[in-house]
């Protein structure tokens, strides 16, 4: 056992046998690809397009 906290949501994850790590699951995968993602996308924009309202960090839902 290697335990490791999800980069995500830091539920321990096993680096050594969990199928997504080091995530603890495909929708922390996703989900961590996905921030990457718009992150890269926001940078492509120029300053003067956003109207500040992209700016706000999504809240994490307690699912
Ligand atoms: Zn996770």
């Amino acid at each position: 056992m290697m335990l490791r906290p999800c980069p995500l949501c830091r539920k321990p994850v096993d680096l050594e046998t969990a199928p997504w790590r080091p995530f603890c699951s495909e929708r922390c995968k996703t989900r961590d690809l996905g921030a990457w993602a718009s992150e890269d996308y926001r940078l492509a924009q120029e300053p003067e397009a956003e109207s500040g309202e992209g700016w706000t960090e999504e809240t994490p839902r307690a699912d």
